[in-house]
């Protein structure tokens, strides 16, 4: 049996706490305790990449003509796991609550993200 296949869910029902545009600290590997923006969510594969951070150098070889060798830096991704969420009201570093409140222009009640110390909503930067 096919137990050991993770989320198969569809991409629209797949969630994750944090979200491309947020500031994020990261608490695992090279780049512990700092602080970056995430470029990229992956929510079928739990990770996010985060802009600047993680990085490896390539080795690339040149191709032909149109692909010239040296080196490049590539963030690679972390996963969700590995990066805890900045608050945009009170800037700690916090686990991310869902809760359902009043927000943007008409008001409508949506579960949105709270910061689990100052309570308050986080900023999404996907949403407008
Ligand atoms: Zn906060």
């Amino acid at each position: 049996m096919a137990t050991h296949l993770k989320n198969k869910k569809p991409l629209h029902l797949i969630k994750m706490n944090i979200k491309k545009g947020d500031r994020v600290v990261i608490l695992a590997g090279k780049d512990r305790k700092k602080e970056g923006t995430v470029s990229r969510a992956l929510p079928q594969a739990n990770k996010v990449i985060v802009e600047g951070l993680n990085v490896v150098k390539k080795h690339i070889r040149p191709q032909g003509q149109t692909r010239q060798g040296g080196v490049i830096e590539k963030a690679m991704p972390l996963h969700v796991s590995n990066v805890m969420l900045l608050c945009t009201e009170c800037g700690k570093a916090t686990r991310v609550g869902i809760e359902r409140r009043p927000l943007g222009a008409d008001q409508k009640v949506r579960p949105v993200r709270v910061c689990k110390h100052c309570h308050k909503v986080i900023a999404d930067h996907t949403r407008s």
